[in-house]
Formats: structure tokens, sequence, C-alpha cells
């Protein structure tokens, strides 16, 4: 799971990569928000019911199956 992330509507407030549990979210040099480790996401969509701009989103409609 890779969270889809509107770019344009990010203001690099770093909430998101403040909650993501597995931190799999940061900044980059233009204070937009990427996804750093997309290996380690978890698709739990903390990030997506954080953000105060709606900039970021991990439901992309499909149910999250266990990880195991
Ligand atoms: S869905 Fe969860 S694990 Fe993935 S980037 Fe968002 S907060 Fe982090
Ligand atoms: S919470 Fe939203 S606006 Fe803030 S850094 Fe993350 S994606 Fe950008």
């Amino acid at each position: 799971m890779i969270p889809k992330i509107k770019r344009q509507w990010c203001k690099g407030c770093g909430i998101c990569v403040e909650f993501c549990p597995k931190k799999a979210l940061a900044l980059d040099d233009e204070r937009k928000v990427y996804v750093a480790k997309p290996e380690a996401c978890s698709g739990c969509n903390l990030c997506g019911m954080r953000c105060p701009d709606f900039a970021i989103s991990a439901d992309g409609g499909e149910k999250n199956e266990r990880d195991e």
C-alpha cells in the first residue's frame, strides 16, 4: 500500500509524518510530503485521517488486509 499524495494540496505541516506509526513519510526539500519508505506503509490511513488538507490518503477504496 502506498498512500496517494496530492502534492499541490500539501502545506508541509508534517502532521502525517509525525503520526505515521511506520515512519513511512517524510518532507522533501520543498516541504511537501513524500513516501520515503513505501515498503513500510501498513495502509492504516492514519495519515489520511490526520491531514487537515486532504492531501494524503491511503484509503484507496480497498479494505486493508492483515499483513500476516
Ligand atoms: S497509511 Fe499509515 S503507515 Fe502508511 S503512510 Fe499513512 S500513516 Fe503511515
Ligand atoms: S498532514 Fe497533509 S498537509 Fe501536512 S504534511 Fe502531511 S500531507 Fe502535507
